[in-house]
């Protein structure tokens, strides 16, 4: 499955590192591994939570 295939592509859980995405054969659920409810109401367009995915560290 792409990227555009996702549910709710507008929901800033797509570029959180957070977000763990739980599939069945028929749909594709958002889960938050972050908030008490694993699965808010989405689209999530604001999120105090939100952490971008981590960068990989650079060489020096
Ligand atoms: S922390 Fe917020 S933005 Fe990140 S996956 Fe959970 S609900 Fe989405």
């Amino acid at each position: 499955m792409d990227d555009a295939a996702l549910p709710f592509p507008s929901s800033v859980c797509h570029a959180c590192m957070h977000l763990q995405l739980v599939r069945s054969k028929t749909s594709t659920f958002l889960l938050c591994r972050a908030l008490a409810v694993k699965y808010p109401r989405q689209p999530v367009l604001v999120c105090a939570s939100f952490e971008p995915p981590q960068q990989a560290a650079r060489p020096k």
